[in-house]
């Protein structure tokens, strides 16, 4: 089946890039699961040499996942972070990074501990205002790496906006790229390259794959230099996927959009229950007309997905209560499954970030982070309201 580009996303979602198997006509793309290719002669093939480089069952992926963002091209890894350090390695010793302050744990780890080591500088800045951004730019910087909405916080960045910056900044050979991490949105809920974004960068491990069973990273854009230089640095360093996890990332697509929808609808209606009740501080959803940049969010994302923050009264043995006491929400690391999960940022997913500038970005001690999961929406608001008793 061929689809067109401007199909809609429900339709891409099932049968952009999947065409049946020419062996057998199977609907499915197989689990291609072979190292390498047999050649009629040497060099006479069929584009397909060796599995590192190119395998069926990952090009599907990749020209799905490429449809669903809009972007022109994609390229797919063994994992988020593989993702990022592929991409980070286009660049090298004295180029200088603007990156948003409470960036994803292990961005801040992979970037301070390890790429500094190589002579790539970072600044942290604030980003929901663009002008910190502006001011942290050196004539060295490469790139604007961000995270919207960001986690845990739920903080956005006006994309737009920093595209506009990153381009006035731009004159002839110099080129300042722009980055969005859109985990926490997919691209069924928001599309950073049909804004201009050079980059966008999916950990496939969460909303895409969608099912908790598969690790996986995915860059997309739309230049076609850009895109050559990244995939030359895709079969170098060789944070490839394998097959098997190209297969249940694809399956996991087919459902992306029903799915996302139930997270939206589900996020927003137990964001609005615990702003509600008198055992909760605040509760940060960038869907709550409370959220500060309640109105950008309208603007640059197609709804307000499933992940909710917020701070319960009485702080750290209160927010430790609340996690040993829920059944049905998990306690665990990771998000975007189906379903639902609870965890602590200051001891779980973002200990890796010191203390004192965990505090400075607001994640505090009484701080919680939910991935609001696709079952039926009493049951979850039961299981908090027990909790929380
Ligand atoms: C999980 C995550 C990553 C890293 O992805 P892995 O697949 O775990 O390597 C990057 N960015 C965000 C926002 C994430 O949630």
């Amino acid at each position: 089946m061929k689809v067109s580009n401007d199909s809609h996303i429900e339709t891409l979602a099932i049968h952009a890039g999947q065409s049946p198997d020419p062996t057998t006509g199977a609907i499915m793309t197989p689990i291609y699961q072979t190292s390498t290719y047999v050649q009629q002669g040497p060099g006479v093939h069929k584009g397909f040499e060796y599995a590192r480089t190119r395998n069926p069952t990952r090009d599907a992926l990749e020209a799905n996942l490429a449809a669903l963002e809009g972007a022109n091209y994609g390229l797919c890894f063994s994992s988020g972070c593989g993702a990022m350090t592929t991409l980070m390695l286009l660049y090298g010793a004295g180029d200088h990074f603007v990156v948003c302050d409470d960036v994803y744990g292990g961005t801040y780890r992979l970037f301070t501990k390890i790429l500094s080591r190589l002579g790539m500088e970072f600044s942290f800045v604030d980003m929901s205002d663009p002008a910190n951004v502006e001011k942290a730019i050196t004539p060295k910087t490469k790139l604007i790496w961000m995270e919207s909405p960001t986690n845990p916080l739920l903080t956005l960045i006006d994309i737009k906006k920093m595209v506009a910056l990153a381009k006035s900044k731009s004159s002839g050979d110099r080129r300042i790229h722009t980055l969005v991490d859109s985990t926490f949105m997919s691209p069924i809920l928001q599309q950073p390259i049909r804004m201009g974004a050079d980059f966008v960068l999916q950990s496939t491990t969460k909303y895409i794959g969608g099912h908790s069973d598969v690790i996986g990273g995915f860059v997309g854009c739309s230049d076609k230099s850009l895109y050559e230089a990244l995939q030359f640095n895709q079969k170098s360093i060789g944070a490839t996927p394998g097959p098997m996890d190209c297969f249940l990332t694809l399956r996991g697509t087919k459902t992306l959009p029903v799915r996302m929808a139930r997270h939206s609808e589900n996020g927003q209606k137990i964001a609005e229950w615990l702003e509600k009740h008198p055992k909760i501080e605040r509760v940060s959803y960038p869907g709550l007309k409370s959220h500060p940049q309640h109105s950008l969010a309208k603007e640059q994302m197609k709804g307000f997905g499933g992940m909710v923050t917020f701070v319960v009264k009485g702080g750290l043995p209160a927010s430790r209560a609340l996690l040993e006491k829920v059944k049905i929400f998990a306690c665990a690391e990771s998000l975007g499954g189906v379903e639902s999960l609870i965890e602590h940022p200051a001891i779980m997913t973002h200990a890796s970030v010191p203390k004192e500038i965990r505090e400075k970005v607001g994640i505090v001690d009484g701080l919680i982070r939910i991935s609001v999961g696709i079952e039926h929406i009493d049951d979850l608001i039961q299981d908090l309201e027990q909790a929380l008793k």
